[in-house]
């Protein structure tokens, strides 16, 4: 039986209605297996806290220590689960294939849309799910949950209560859960690197949604501010308001890059495009083609603590670190 560390950080599936009829934290880690006992039977698994909260209260140095206890136990395990809120997971998931690079070992994030004690909780298939695709072996940082195996830094919640709470649609599923979990990925070769472990983020960033109207002021206001780099969605292909060109040419010479993704669902900067994407491109914005808005920002948090510097930045976004991105050539 293959040893895996479950590192428990929360989320609905350990959470219980207090008299307002809220959901909070509530059960433990030793309560959750406790529930689960078919467990023992298709895995070895010890069983870490990090946090019990809601993911909603998720902050970058948890990313960080959930990086560095993996590291640390890397030869003595055969696979991690984390277990952890829906509304933040994949951010986790995506901050994780930045910090762990050369992941030789599978990581495989996931919860429940229902607390365990409600009847019909998913929660618990989806633990038994996350530990037979850790039974395949094969190195990755995965999303389990419902009926599908995600590529964790491609993934994003797409529903608040489907139990298929997330897709990936810029990218295919790595697999499905039918009667068994089903993995459409080929065995990877040996790793030869050494697992690479940079575990810190920059959390001073912003994120802005463009809309008609919009006023160039209040962004001119975060380029003042100690604020050290900027995540826009932007309309279609990555095509800017021209009030906005000679801001995002400021940030650039300010050394604060501008981080350019799509706000649509299904989308991909193609800057090129329109002359109101080229404008944008010309003084020196960052597409960050079709990354989803958990790996953008995440990545431009790792890439600040790491590099810092605009060009460095570019050229980070002009590269794929752990498969975030589609970058063809
Ligand atoms: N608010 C919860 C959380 O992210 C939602 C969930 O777990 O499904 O912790």
């Amino acid at each position: 039986m293959k040893k895996i560390l479950i590192l428990f950080c929360g989320g609905t599936l350990a959470m219980k209605r207090d008299n307002r009829g809220n959901l909070s934290p509530y059960y433990e880690s030793k309560d959750l297996i406790k529930r689960v006992p078919h467990l023992s039977e298709i895995a070895a698994i010890d069983i870490e806290n990090i946090v019990n909260i809601d993911s909603s209260n998720f902050q970058p140095e948890i990313w960080t220590e959930i990086a560095i206890k993996i590291a640390d136990n890397i030869s003595k395990y055969e696979g991690f689960i984390i277990i952890h809120g829906t509304d933040t997971m994949a951010y986790t998931a995506s901050a994780l294939s930045f910090a762990l690079l050369n992941l030789g070992k599978p990581v495989v994030l996931t919860g429940g849309q229902k607390p365990m004690d409600d009847i019909g909780t998913d929660g618990i298939n989806n633990l038994i799910n996350a530990v037979l695709v850790i039974n395949y072996g094969i190195p990755d940082i995965y999303i389990v949950f419902g009926t599908k195996i995600l590529k964790g830094n491609r993934a994003t919640k797409i529903s608040e209560s489907s139990l298929d709470a997330f897709d990936s649609v810029m990218r295919l599923p790595l697999g499905e859960i039918a009667l068994e979990p089903k993995l459409f990925i080929k065995e990877k070769k040996t790793r030869s690197q050494k697992l690479k472990l940079k575990p810190k983020f920059e959390p001073d960033i912003v994120i802005f949604d463009l809309f008609p109207g919009f006023r160039p002021k209040y962004l001119d206001e975060i380029i003042e501010s100690q604020c050290k780099g900027v995540i826009l969605k932007s309309f279609g292909s990555g095509n800017i308001p021209d009030n906005f060109i000679s801001l995002i040419g400021r940030a650039n010479q300010k050394d604060l890059p501008v981080v350019i993704i799509s706000q649509c669902y299904k989308g991909s900067t193609q800057m090129q495009l329109y002359e109101v994407g080229q404008n944008a491109l010309n003084v020196g914005a960052i597409p960050g083609r079709d990354m989803t808005l958990e790996a953008a920002s995440t990545k431009l948090m790792w890439g600040l603590a790491n590099y810092k510097a605009v060009n460095k930045i570019r050229k980070l976004f002009n590269t794929n670190i752990a498969g975030e991105v589609t970058i063809s050539n």
